[in-house]
């Protein structure tokens, strides 16, 4: 289903994508869990993925980040073949991808772990002055090790890290994993702010439905296909059916 722009959202229809999936199947040894996949991801936009565990989330985010690769089907970026780029490549062309579980360091401080994003170019001050304005809450606890900080706060150590290195799409997988419903709402208004400064974001989450409050666009994954696309309006009240009729579909195996 193809977005209409509205006056707040970014234009979806005129431009090429900046990123996308076209006709992707994806598994692990015989096991086939993404059953052929189109996406669209338009620069300056928040796209929600939401489906229940195991449907293939994580795999999406890794196909697009380059990380695992697809056995048909092809990974896009500005409307060029990307697949079977390095990863490495992709990374440096500003594709960050956050996974599940965070993927900071524990025994470092806030500012040692925002410190090791300098590898990428940008001075210490900038890492940390540019992760401050966007997360002031971790400004007050740069000295505090980022292990004992709260699960939120650790979420947005993740992503401030990412922020750091200027990235042009930010892939979020499962941000609000164990954590309350405030610390998500709060969460959230952090993912709105990064996307204000026009990083372009997909994430992928299974229940939550705050997601849809700064998504432009979302999309149901249920049993590795999407099941249901469009505006978070029209998707949300497809959810429920969508996740309950086609969940208990089984994973394929692939033929020798
Ligand atoms: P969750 O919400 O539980 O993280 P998900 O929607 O992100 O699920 P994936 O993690 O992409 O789903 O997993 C999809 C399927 O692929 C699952 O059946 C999972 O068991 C399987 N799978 C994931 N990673 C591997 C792996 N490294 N080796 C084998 N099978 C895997």
């Amino acid at each position: 289903m193809t977005a209409h722009p509205t006056p707040d959202a970014p234009d979806t229809t005129t431009r090429a994508p900046l990123i996308g999936l076209h006709a992707v199947r994806a598994g692990y040894d015989r096991i086939e869990v993404l059953h052929g996949i189109d996406l669209d991801v338009h620069a300056g936009e928040v796209l929600a993925v939401l489906g229940p565990n195991g449907a293939g989330k994580s795999t999406l985010l890794r196909v697009l980040a380059g990380l695992h690769l697809p056995t048909a089907g092809d990974l896009l970026m500005g409307g060029r073949v990307m697949t079977g780029t390095d990863p490495g490549v992709l990374a440096r062309r500003g594709l960050c991808l956050i996974p599940e579980g965070r993927g900071i360091f524990p025994n470092l401080t806030v500012a040692e772990n925002l410190w090791m994003m300098t590898n990428r170019g940008p001075s210490r001050d900038q890492v940390e002055e540019r992760a401050y304005a966007t997360f002031p809450r971790l400004g007050e606890r740069r000295a505090q090790l980022a292990g004992s900080m709260s699960g939120g706060e650790q979420q947005m150590l993740a992503m401030a890290r990412a922020v750091a290195t200027d990235p042009g799409v930010l892939l979020l997988d499962e941000l609000s994993m164990g954590l309350a419903p405030l610390v998500v709402g709060q969460l959230y208004e952090s993912v709105a702010a990064v996307a204000a400064t026009g990083v372009t974001i997909v994430v992928v989450e299974q229940f939550v439905r705050t997601v849809l409050d700064v998504a432009d666009r979302a999309a149901a994954l249920v049993g590795g296909r999407i099941v249901v696309s469009g505006t978070p309006a029209e998707v949300a009240p497809q959810l429920h059916s969508a996740y309950l009729t086609t969940a208990a579909r089984p994973t394929t195996e692939v033929s020798p």
